[in-house]
This record gives C-alpha cells, structure tokens and sequence, in this order.
C-alpha cells in the first residue's frame, strides 16, 4: 500500500563531477554575480585565497562551526565594504553556514563548493549560535541556488574525518527514512546514500561518498529529521561535543531505539548496509571505519547525560517511538559507553 505523500523538489542547481571546480566562475555569472565573496574557514584559507585571486572576487576566512553570531556581523561587514553581491562558500559545513547567514541577512545568492560530507549546501536550515545557544530556522533565503560537488576538494578530508562526516551523512538518512512527513521518493534517495556511502566509505572512494553525500543531504533538506538529530543538538550545543563525531556515536543508539517502532525503515537500512540489523550494521560500520563509538571517548562528562536526557524530552517533536525519559537515559549512557546494539 502507498501511503498518502507529499513530495517538493528543492530548487538548487547541482552540478557534479571531478574537475567540475572549474565551473564556479560560469556558475556565479549564470547566477548574476559580478563580485561574490568567498568564503572558508582558516583551513581551506589558501584554497579560497587561489580561487578569489584567479577570478578577482574579494576572499575572507574566518568560518567557525555552529556559525557563531558575531562571526556572521564581522563576515557582513567585510561583505559590504568589499561590495560583494553574493557568496561562494568553500568549505564543510561551517563555511556554507556562514554563507547562509549571510544570505539570510542579505537575501544574495549563494552557489557551494562543499568539501565535506555534511550535507548542509542542500538544505534551507541554518543553526546559529549566540550566548552559548544554538538555535536553527529554516528559510526559503537559506536555500543555496547552486552547489558544486568536485570529488576533488573531498579528496584532502583525513581518513577520520572522512569517516566521521560519512556517518553524519548516513544519519540523514536513516532519520529520513522513518520521518512523519517521508515520501517514496525521498526514500529511494535515502536507502541509495547509505548504499553509496556504507561501499564507498571502507573503500577510500571519494566520488561514490560524494555522490552518497549528495543523497543525504537532499533527505535532509527534504523531510523533519526525529531523536537522532535532536540528541545530536543537544549533545553539540551544550556540551560542545565535535559535530561528525558526536553523529556517529549516537546514530546507532538511536537506531535501536527507534527499531521496533519503525520495522520498514530498519529492513531498508539493514539491506542498505548488507547487515542483519540496522543498528548493528551502523554501529560496525563506524567500528570498521575506526571512528569512534562511544561518547566517552569525545570527552562527554558521564554527569552530563541526565541533563542531556532532560533536553532531549523538554520539547516535544516527532519521532517514530514516543520518547521516554528512562529510556532515553539508558540510550545516552549505551552511547557513552560505546555499547554495540543487539542484532
Ligand atoms: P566543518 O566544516 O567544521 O569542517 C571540519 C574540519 O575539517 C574543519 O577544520 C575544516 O577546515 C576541515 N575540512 C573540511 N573539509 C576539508 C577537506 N576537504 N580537507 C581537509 N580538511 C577539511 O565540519 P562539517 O562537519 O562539515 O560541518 C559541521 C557544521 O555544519 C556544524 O556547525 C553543523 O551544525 C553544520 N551543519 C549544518 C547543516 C544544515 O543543514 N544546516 C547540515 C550539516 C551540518
């Protein structure tokens, strides 16, 4: 049977290909752009520094993760003194946030050369972050008009890094596939990215993670994401644990929790993952990749987790299996000490 659906294609232009950096420049005219500024964090600062300087577009580096507030005011000021029309934001998620704090503001194009698995340059959600709180809206201006995937700019990513980013892709979705408001479509989407992604991941191949990439940030622009994410939220903002990292440690535990009230998401994660389980198989994936999995090892305080607990059931929001706070409590502690989920 077909459930009821609604499904809405995102507007972003995506181009994809190795070599395809080469189009920014055609990108940024097609969109209109005579001076867009580039955008990255002080990592990829002599990359964006190459691409201003070829085109004569005004570069500045100054991105930091979860798009801090005053980052953004020193960003748009550079911004409109330098006369910028538009932004090209290089980088993982945290230089395409900035340039979608800066789009918000000023409502100017943006075209992405995303060179992490994060999925952000797809999606219209921006989190911000002032006084130590992260707060995330979504907005039709956040919406990236082109993004360019070039296996190349992922090609630098550590094996690590590479591994954690992957699974914070997965993590898309997996949430995608038992979200309130999924559709067939998006699903399709979402069990394709975990297949690309679980091959291509081991395997060093950077195109197929790319393209998995791709996949999954299109389920998360799409459709809510549920627990997962907002565990995620959670243990980042408030505990200042890294993003990818803390992705990939919860994913598993969340999984579980979720199995018994979403039996067909789990069959399609399990088949997606060549796994008997769905939980099991993220959790030896990771394991495989040698990221990490367990909280402990991120440095989370073990007298965290009531309170991280309590966040997560302080507003309610959708979520397959009704959210309860022993449970959650027992989820969070499985997390922190890297429990592998029965298969
Ligand atoms: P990131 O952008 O902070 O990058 C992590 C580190 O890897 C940085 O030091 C960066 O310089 C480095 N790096 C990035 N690409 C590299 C490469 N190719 N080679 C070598 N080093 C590289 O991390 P991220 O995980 O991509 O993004 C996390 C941020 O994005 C968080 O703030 C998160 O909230 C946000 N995010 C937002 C959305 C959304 O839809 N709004 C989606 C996903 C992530």
């Amino acid at each position: 049977m077909i459930q009821p659906f609604i499904y809405q294609a995102l507007p972003t232009r995506v181009i994809f290909g190795r070599g395809k950096q080469q189009a920014v420049k055609a990108g940024a005219e097609r969109l209109g752009l005579k001076r867009p500024l580039v955008i990255t964090g002080k990592q990829q600062s002599a990359l964006g520094k190459a691409l201003a300087a070829q085109n004569g577009w005004p570069h500045w580096d100054g991105a930091k993760m979860h798009t801090p507030v005053d980052v953004t005011d020193t960003a748009l000021a550079v911004f409109k003194s330098e006369g910028a029309d538009g932004v090209i934001a290089l980088g993982g998620g945290s230089a395409i946030g900035l340039g979608k704090a800066i789009a918000l503001r000023t409502d100017c194009a943006q075209l992405c050369l995303p060179t992490t698995f994060a999925g952000s340059e797809m999606t219209n959600i921006l989190g911000e972050t002032a006084a130590g709180t992260k707060t995330t809206k979504r907005d039709a201006k956040i919406q990236p008009e082109t993004v360019i995937y070039d296996p190349d700019l992922v090609g630098t990513l550590p094996p690590l890094m590479a591994a954690t980013s992957g699974m914070n892709a997965i993590a898309h979705a997996v949430e995608g596939l038992y979200a309130v408001d999924g559709n067939p479509i998006i699903a399709l989407m979402a069990e394709e990215g975990i297949v690309a992604l679980a091959a291509a991941l081991p395997a060093g191949d950077t195109e197929k993670a790319l393209y998995g990439a791709w996949l999954c940030g299109t389920v998360l622009g799409s459709v809510s994401m549920a627990l997962h994410h907002k565990l995620c939220h959670v243990l980042g903002g408030t505990f200042n644990l890294p993003h990818s990292e803390t992705h990939t440690v919860v994913l598993p535990q969340a999984t579980a929790y979720n199995a018994s009230a979403a039996p067909d998401a789990m069959l399609r994660i399990a088949r997606a993952l060549n796994a008997k389980s769905a939980a099991a198989g993220l959790f030896d994936l990771a394991k495989n990749l040698n990221a990490p999995t367990s909280l402990k090892e991120l440095g989370m305080p073990e007298d965290g987790l009531d309170k991280a607990a309590d966040m997560a059931v302080a507003a309610p929001y959708p979520n397959p299996k009704p959210l309860e706070r022993a449970a959650l409590r027992q989820l969070l502690q499985n997390a922190y000490d890297g429990r592998r989920p029965a298969e």
